[in-house]
C-alpha cells in the first residue's frame, strides 16, 4: 500500500512537544485545523448524496480533505502482526460470559489500557441471570424404538483439529432454554418464521404438543422457539442446514474449507420476548438493591430448545412422514424433506432431554477513558463484546483485536502529548452472546449521564468474517459520514493497487447501493449498540467486513457460534495476512477521531428528514387508519415541518462561528432523544424508539414506526383503535419535539 506520510513529521513534532507553551500553541493550531476540516466536512456532508466513488487513490483524497498529522500517525501505528497476535491470544481458549477465562481477559484488557496511559480504567460488575449446561448430565435428543435408544445426538461438537480440544468443557446448548424432558411427534417447520408456521396450519399440520425442527436462518433463533410455542409445540430443535452452511457438499467442509462440517453446531441465545439485558431487571442495572422479578415473569423461553448439527438433524429428517415439504422448504441434505408429524416407522419416537442451570453470575465490563482536552464532558464511545460461545475468533475476537490495536495506537499518541478534543471511552462488554447483557446493564446504570453527554457509540462485533465487502449500518444522522469514511481506506482484498473500500462495496455489494450510491441500513437489535440507540437515543454505527453473497449467507458465516470459529479458520480461509483486520481497524480509527476530534460534528439532519419523508407513506397510506377514520394530517404536517427545519439547520451551519459549534453539536446530539418515548401504551417495552425498532417476529430485522405498527396489529385482533390513535399522536409529538430541538437558538 502506497502511503503519503513523509510530509507529516515536522508538523507532528510541533504539535506534540510536551511543554506547556507548546501544548497551548498546539491546542490553538488543532482548533484552527479542526475549524477548517469541520468547514470542509460540513460542506461535503450537507448534501444528501455523496459523490460517487471515483477511482482516485483514497489516501490522496484524505490528505487533501482531512489534513491531520496525528490521524496519519495513528493509522501508521496499526500493525497486522499485532492484530494477528491479539486474535490468537484471545481465541486460544473458550471464554464464555461469566467464565474464569473471560474474567482473566477482562483483567488483561484493563492492564493493557493502564499501560497505555488511559486516564481511568474501571471494571463495572453486574450480578445477572445466566444459563449454562449441567455438568453431570448433558442435553441431547434421542430416537427410541419401543423404549430402546436407536439414535442419540451429540452433546459436544466433534473435535476436528488438535487446537479445538479445549472445547471439551463447552457442551452444546441454547442460552436460557428451560430444562425438561419432552416426547412427541416431530414437525419440520422450514426456517420457523411466522409465515412458515401459518403455512403448516394451512396444510392442516397441527403443532399441538409436537417437537418442531427448524433450520437456522431468516429470523433470529429465539423467535423460532417462541413461534413454535405460540403454535402449541412443546419443544424446539434448531439446526444448520447444508444448503446455507455447507453448500459444496460433504467433501468440502472444515478443516478442508471454510464450510461447516456435519458435526458443527451453532449455539446461541433462545431469548426474544424481553428487551436486551438481564431478564430479571428490565430497565434497571443488575446491581445491589435493585428488585429482581420472578423467573416466571421474565419472558424466558417457554419450551425446551436445543441446537443440532446437520449430521444429527439428518437422522430425524430422513425418518419423517407426512406431506412432502414445499419445494422452497427442501434443504441441502440428500433426502426428501417431509413436514410430518412423526416418523414413517410408527414404533419410533423422539425424546428431547434438556439439562441447563439457571443461576446468577457476575459479569464484568471494562471501560477505559481518555479525557478530552477541550470538551471532557462529551463522550465518544467505541466498544466490542469480549465473551464468546466457544473460541469466537470472528465473533467477536476479530472486533476485540481491532479495538485493542486501536487502543494501543491511541496510547502511543498520548505519549506524544496528544489528547482528543472530547473524552474517548473504550468498552469491552461481557455477556453479549446471551442477550446483549453487559452493555445493556451499563447503559441502564449510566443512562442519565449518557443521555446528556454521549456524542455517539461505535460498535465492532464481528469485525471480519469474510472477504466480500465492508458493510456499515448506522442511525440516519451518522449514515452519510459512515459511508463517506469508507472512501478513506484502501480495500484489503484488492492487491497491488489501492482502491477504496467504498469503490469495492459499490462494485460487489449490489444490495447496498441505490442509483450507484452506497447506503447504510438502520440499526436493528443485533449487538451492543441496541441499548444506546433504541433505549436512550445515542447515535450509533456498526461495521464488519462480511462473508457476503455466497449461497444466501450475507452477514453470517458458516462456522458462526461453533467450535470451528477459530484462529485457524480465520488465518487459513479468511484473512491470512490480517490485511482485512488492519483495514477495519483503520476505518475504526478514522471514525473515532471524526467524532472525538472534529469541532463541528459530521451529523446530517437532512438525511433523517428525507428518510422520514420517504417512510411517512407507511402511515399516510395505511388502509387500516383510513378504515377506522384515524387522521394522519398532523403527522404529515410534522414530517414536512421537520424537513424544513432540518434544511434550515444544515444551511445555517456554514454561517456559524466556531464558538457556537458546541451549541449546534448539542442540538444534533439531542435530536435522537426526541424520538425516545417512555409512555407505555402497549406492552412492548423494547419499542422505545418511535421511528425505528426491532421486528418482534425477527430481532435481526427492523421496522419503521414500530409502535404504530404493533398497535395496529393488536387492534386488528382486539378492536383497540384508541391505542393506535395514541401511538400516532405520540409519534407526531416526537417529530415536533425533534423540530424544536433544531430550531435556531
Ligand atoms: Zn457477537
Amino acid at each position: 500500500m502506497t502511503r503519503a506520510t513523509n510530509t507529516t513529521t515536522e508538523k507532528r513534532s510541533q504539535i506534540f512537544l510536551p511543554n506547556i507553551f507548546f501544548k497551548c500553541f498546539s491546542v490553538a493550531l488543532v482548533c484552527i485545523i479542526s475549524f477548517c476540516v469541520g468547514y470542509f466536512l460540513n460542506s461535503s456532508y450537507s448534501t444528501k448524496h455523496l459523490e460517487i466513488g471515483t477511482k482516485t487513490n483514497p489516501i490522496e483524497r484524505r490528505n487533501s480533505r482531512h489534513l491531520r498529522p496525528y490521524r496519519e500517525q495513528l493509522l501508521d501505528s496499526f500493525k497486522a502482526e499485532n492484530l494477528e497476535e491479539t486474535l490468537r491470544y484471545f481465541s486460544k481458549e473458550p471464554h464464555l460470559a461469566g467464565s474464569k477465562r473471560n474474567n482473566d481477559l477482562a483483567h488483561h484488557i484493563a492492564t493493557k489500557w493502564r499501560e497505555y496511559g488511559f486516564d481511568e480504567v474501571t471494571m463495572p460488575k453486574y450480578d445477572v441471570l445466566m444459563s449454562s449446561p449441567k455438568k453431570d448430565r448433558k442435553s441431547h435428543v434421542e430416537i427410541h424404538r419401543n423404549g430402546r435408544v436407536i439414535f442419540k445426538s451429540q452433546s459436544h461438537e466433534k473435535v476436528l483439529r488438535e487446537d479445538e480440544k479445549k472445547s471439551k468443557d463447552i457442551p452444546i446448548f441454547l442460552g436460557y432454554s428451560p430444562s425438561g424432558v419432552v416426547e412427541g411427534e416431530v414437525v419440520y417447520a422450514n426456517f420457523g418464521t411466522e409465515d412458515d408456521f401459518e403455512k403448516l396450519t394451512a396444510m392442516g399440520v397441527s403443532l399441538k404438543n409436537k417437537i418442531v425442527i427448524a433450520r437456522q436462518g431468516q429470523v433470529f433463533r429465539g423467535n423460532k422457539v417462541f413461534n413454535a410455542h405460540s403454535h402449541g409445540a412443546s419443544g424446539a430443535l434448531i439446526y444448520t442446514d447444508p444448503a446455507q452452511f455447507a453448500p459444496e457438499g460433504d467433501g468440502n467442509t472444515f478443516p478442508k474449507s471454510w464450510w461447516l462440517p456435519d458435526s458443527g453446531t451453532q449455539r446461541g441465545s433462545a431469548m426474544s420476548e424481553t428487551g436486551p439485558g438481564d431478564p430479571l431487571t428490565p430497565g434497571f442495572p443488575s446491581v445491589d438493591g435493585i428488585y429482581r422479578q420472578p423467573l416466571n415473569e421474565s419472558g424466558l423461553p417457554p419450551i425446551p430448545a436445543f441446537a443440532l448439527s446437520y449430521g444429527d438433524a439428518k437422522e430425524i429428517l430422513k425418518r419423517m412422514k407426512g406431506p412432502e415439504a414445499p419445494k422452497s422448504w427442501q434443504g441441502g441434505l440428500q433426502l426428501t424433506y417431509h413436514v410430518g408429524p412423526g416418523f414413517k416407522d410408527e414404533d419410533l419416537s423422539l425424546r428431547l432431554d434438556i439439562r441447563n442451570n439457571m443461576e446468577n453470575k457476575t459479569i464484568t465490563n471494562v471501560i477505559g477513558q481518555i479525557r478530552g482536552a477541550v470538551e471532557p464532558d462529551r463522550y465518544v464511545l467505541i466498544g466490542n463484546h469480549r465473551d464468546a460461545w466457544v473460541f469466537g475468533a470472528a465473533d467477536a475476537v476479530s472486533g476485540t483485536a481491532a479495538m485493542m490495536e486501536l487502543s494501543r495506537g491511541l496510547g502511543e499518541l498520548l505519549k506524544t502529548g496528544w489528547r482528543p478534543r472530547r473524552t474517548i471511552m473504550l468498552c469491552s462488554w461481557d455477556a453479549e452472546e446471551v442477550f446483549v447483557v453487559g452493555s445493556a446493564e451499563w447503559v441502564e446504570e449510566n443512562a442519565r449521564t449518557l443521555q446528556d453527554r454521549a456524542v455517539g457509540y461505535l460498535n465492532m462485533d464481528v469485525a471480519v468474517n469474510g472477504n466480500f465487502s465492508i458493510n456499515v449500518d448506522a442511525n440516519p444522522l451518522l449514515q452519510d459520514v459512515a459511508v463517506s469514511l469508507t472512501k478513506e481506506v484502501c480495500d484489503p482484498t484488492v492487491s497491488d493497487t489501492c482502491r477504496s473500500m467504498y469503490d469495492v462495496m459499490l462494485e460487489r455489494d449490489v444490495t447496498k447501493h441505490e442509483n450507484g450510491i452506497p447506503f447504510c441500513d438502520n440499526l436493528s437489535f443485533g449487538s451492543d449498540y441496541v441499548s444506546f440507540y433504541h433505549f436512550i437515543g445515542v447515535s450509533c454505527a456498526d461495521w464488519s467486513y462480511i462473508f457476503g453473497g455466497l449461497y444466501g449467507i450475507r452477514r453470517s458465516y458458516p462456522v458462526y457460534h461453533s467450535i470451528h470459529d477459530s484462529y485457524y479458520w480465520i488465518k487459513t480461509f479468511v484473512d491470512p495476512e490480517f490485511k482485512t483486520h488492519l483495514a477495519v481497524t483503520k476505518y475504526a480509527g478514522i471514525f473515532l477521531l471524526e467524532l472525538a476530534d472534529v469541532e463541528l460534528l459530521p451529523f446530517n439532519t437532512t438525511t433523517y428528514a428525507e428518510l422520514l419523508q420517504k417512510k411517512s407513506t407507511i402511515i399516510e397510506k395505511s388502509k387500516h387508519l383510513k378504515t377506522h377514520s384515524i387522521s394522519t394530517a398532523a403527522f404529515s404536517r410534522a414530517v414536512k415541518n421537520f424537513a424544513k427545519v432540518a434544511r434550515q439547520f444544515e444551511s445555517s451551519k456554514s454561517k456559524h462561528k466556531p464558538e457556537s459549534y458546541r451549541t449546534l453539536n448539542d442540538q444534533m446530539i439531542q435530536l435522537e432523544k426526541a424520538f425516545i418515548q417512555t409512555v407505555e401504551v402497549n406492552d412492548h417495552k423494547q419499542l422505545r424508539h418511535v421511528i425505528y425498532g426491532p421486528k418482534l417476529a425477527n430481532l435481526y430485522g427492523g421496522i419503521y414506526f414500530p409502535r404504530v405498527h404493533y398497535a395496529t396489529m393488536k387492534a386488528e385482533k382486539t378492536g383497540d383503535w384508541k391505542s393506535v390513535e395514541k401511538e400516532i399522536s405520540l409519534l407526531t409529538f416526537a417529530i415536533n419535539s425533534a423540530s424544536r430541538v433544531l430550531k435556531p437558538i
